[in-house]
């Protein structure tokens, strides 16, 4: 696999504390649960890499995994547990929002979201507002060794029709870490985003 010698590299609380030496990287989204620690652990090859994000004291923050020199997935804040609004806006306003606007490095956003409830509010907004910086999104709707085969090819339409949009600059797959199905479509797309 492509991303195979992918180490964990840094955590990030502060947008001073970014790599300098990034030439480009992958940012990964979604709501606490859809399967984002699976997936980056699927492609990258490993069982625990991105599990350190879920290390206590990082979990707020970003998590940084380098594949080659200057290349890096970086995995972002899981979001949607029941937090103080105050908690959210911080964050927001803090880190992921200037780091998602503003990341001259970051050539694209994969959001992952299951396939079983797609586009919540909350990926919604976050789709709309990124949507905003003209930089391509791809979406991987996770677990969906849960749904049959008719369920799959409707939630994969019902997506894509949602994001139509945004035209060729977003893209839609179906993705299951357990499975391991998907896996070659999202390498091909986040390594073309990295020029690899
Ligand atoms: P995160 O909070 O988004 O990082 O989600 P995790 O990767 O920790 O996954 C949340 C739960 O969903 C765990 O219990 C995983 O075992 C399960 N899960 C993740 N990916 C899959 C998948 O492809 N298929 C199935 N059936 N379960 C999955």
């Amino acid at each position: 696999a492509l991303f195979q010698k992918a180490v964990f590299l840094t955590t990030v609380a502060h947008l001073r504390d970014l790599p300098e030496d990034a030439l480009a990287e992958v940012a990964f989204a979604g709501r606490s649960n859809a399967g984002k620690s699976s997936a980056i652990n699927t492609l990258a090859n490993h069982t625990r890499l991105a599990f350190v994000s879920k290390t206590p004291g990082r979990t707020q923050h970003l998590n940084f995994f380098k594949l080659e020199e200057g290349k890096f997935l970086v995995d972002l804040p899981g979001y949607g547990y029941a937090k103080a609004p105050e908690e959210i806006r911080s964050q927001w306003e803090g880190l992921l929002g200037p780091y998602l606007q503003h990341r001259g490095p970051l050539s694209g956003l994969v959001l992952i979201m299951d396939s079983r409830h797609p586009l919540t509010e909350l990926d919604q907004n976050l789709i709309d507002w990124f949507a905003a910086t003209g930089k391509p999104l791809h979406i991987m709707l996770s677990k969906a060794d849960k749904l049959t085969r008719q369920e799959q090819s409707l939630v994969l339409r019902q997506v894509k029709a949602a994001m139509a949009d945004l035209g060729e600059r977003c893209t839609v797959q179906l993705f299951s870490s357990l499975k391991k199905t998907g896996v070659e479509e999202a390498e091909k797309v986040i390594a073309g985003w990295m020029g690899m």
